[in-house]
């Protein structure tokens, strides 16, 4: 046995697994590529063991012994992500969070919620939904990622137009650092203490310490929700409609706009070939609500915007947790992945049809399309499907092509190559196109003060210098 798996084992027993289905399970995440190879048959080795600790102590002393023991820790939430942020490999340990697990504390005199990192987004947020609050967090996998992983990729859900995303939603984090050190952010609704430090674990993926609590700013449920939709000439006007409802301040929680390809797939009996379908969903005191909605149908309409049927809203509600699975896709032929960007107002549609132009470049391709899910003052992101069947040995060099030409058609716009998925493996080759050679220089100076063995999470975020 290996030193530091005995180790491990004497300081933390039945918190450290090594049989294979353990070690297989919790090897990767779901990026689409990773299950790819694994179809293929050129699946990866497995780590070396997965290390599940029931308090921040023990994941402290997990963290101390990998490191007093030159050993790479790879967290794991709930495996849900879909850039390759988790993918370990031999003489790797996975640490899990999902023994830090559940609701610690409820105040709801001033609206926090505390859960251990660990926390599915779904027992979260059914856990304040009980009583009568919400996080107002609602990413698609709700149900597969936890609290923990949302900070580390700083997700963003389906309601992020009026409530923000998790670095909106978030009060105070604690996180054990790659020293094994725990660091705790100070409670407070707002600082001028200088650079806030939770931002150091926003978006970290894994690479400069493990969060291991997370406490929410809550909101009282809302009274009132109306639903309604509006379906424009094109892709084009249905932006125009979005950046005029979200310019005077009206902040729907939902506002979705779908491309032709993706209305006919999503709303074939609601929407007319052809069309744009822009949803929404209008929430708060039944006053607001009602206000919100009739001034966006004035706009919409003024746009040329036809109103749909509310089943439209109705039907998007019923599915819009739906998980694909790769695997069924593969087995058809077909590679598929999704990709989200974000750019300003004024470059959203070059940007759609700059990147679907590279889609179609590549050989095989049968589908891409792409919706707009999250708007703000001054811009969207951008979500793309593309789907290739370039034949078994072709697929992994069409997904490759397909995510080198979204990739530069955002560089060379100057979009940002990233709205809500993270960095992970797929996208690090292209950080400096996001912040520059100064930029990645930096995140190399931060995690070299960190984590000067490179202990955590390698081969993600950063380039290869
Ligand atoms: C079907 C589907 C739909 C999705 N929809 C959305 C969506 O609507 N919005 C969205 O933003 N994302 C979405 N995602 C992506 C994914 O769910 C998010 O990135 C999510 O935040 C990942 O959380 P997780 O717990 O599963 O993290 P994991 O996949 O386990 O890990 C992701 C990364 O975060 C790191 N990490 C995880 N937990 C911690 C921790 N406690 N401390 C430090 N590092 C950590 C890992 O090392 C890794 O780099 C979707 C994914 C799928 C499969």
């Amino acid at each position: 046995m290996s030193k530091v798996l005995a180790a491990l084992e004497a300081a933390l027993g039945d918190a450290v697994a090594t049989d294979e289905a353990s070690l297989r399970a919790h090897r990767r995440d779901y990026w689409s590529r990773s299950e790819l190879t694994d179809w293929l048959g050129e699946s990866a080795s497995l780590p070396l063991a997965v290390v599940t600790p029931t308090s921040t102590a023990e994941m402290a002393e997990a963290v101390r012994i990998c490191r007093a023991h030159d050993t790479a820790m790879i967290t794991r939430g709930g495996g849900s992500g879909v850039c390759g942020g988790v993918l370990a490999g031999r003489d790797q340990v996975v640490l899990s969070t999902r023994g830090l697990s559940g609701l610690e504390q409820l105040d709801e005199h001033d609206l926090l919620a505390t859960f251990g990192a660990g926390t599915m987004g779904a027992d979260a947020e059914n856990a304040v939904a009980a009583a009568g609050y919400t996080i107002g967090n609602w990413p698609q996998s709700i149900a597969l990622s936890t609290v923990g992983g949302w900070v580390a990729t700083r997700a963003s859900g389906q309601y992020s137009t009026a409530y923000g995303n998790t670095e909106d939603l978030i009060y105070d984090l604690e996180a054990v650092l790659p020293d094994g050190s725990i660091f705790r952010s100070r409670p407070t609704p707002r600082a001028a203490a200088g650079p806030d430090l939770r931002q150091l674990l926003l978006g970290s993926e894994g690479t400069l310490g493990v969060v291991t609590r997370v406490t929410f700013s809550l909101r009282p449920q809302a009274e009132h929700g109306i639903r309604q939709a509006f379906h424009f000439e094109d892709f084009a006007t249905g932006i125009e409609a979005m950046r005029q409802v979200i310019r005077p301040g009206w902040r729907p929680p939902v506002v979705r706009l779908y491309d032709a390809r993706e209305s006919r797939r999503h709303f074939r009996d609601t929407c007319p070939k052809g069309r744009a379908m822009l949803i929404f969903l209008h929430e708060g005191p039944r006053a607001l609500a009602e206000a919100e909605a009739a001034a966006v149908a004035v706009i919409c309409r003024e746009l040329g915007g036809e109103p749909a049927d509310r089943q439209t809203v109705d039907d998007w509600f019923a599915h819009r947790n739906t998980v694909p699975s790769w695997r069924e896709l593969f087995e058809q032929g077909l590679v598929v992945d999704t990709i989200e960007v974000a750019t300003d107002w004024r470059r959203l549609n070059d940007l759609y049809e700059a990147t679907l132009a590279r889609f179609e470049a590549v050989p095989g391709l049968v589908a891409a399309s792409a919706h707009s899910s999250h708007a703000y003052r001054s811009g969207a992101n951008l979500y793309f499907t593309f789907a290739a069947a370039p034949g078994r040995d072709g697929m992994l060099s069409a997904y490759d092509a397909c995510w080198q030409g979204a990739m530069e058609a955002a560089a060379e716009l100057g979009a940002g190559i990233a709205h809500h998925h993270g960095i992970g493996r797929v996208r690090r080759a292209w950080m400096a196109t996001e912040v520059g050679a100064p930029g990645v220089e930096l995140l190399r100076r931060v995690k070299q003060a960190l984590d000067p063995d490179g202990l955590m999470n390698p081969g993600v975020l950063l380039p290869d210098s």
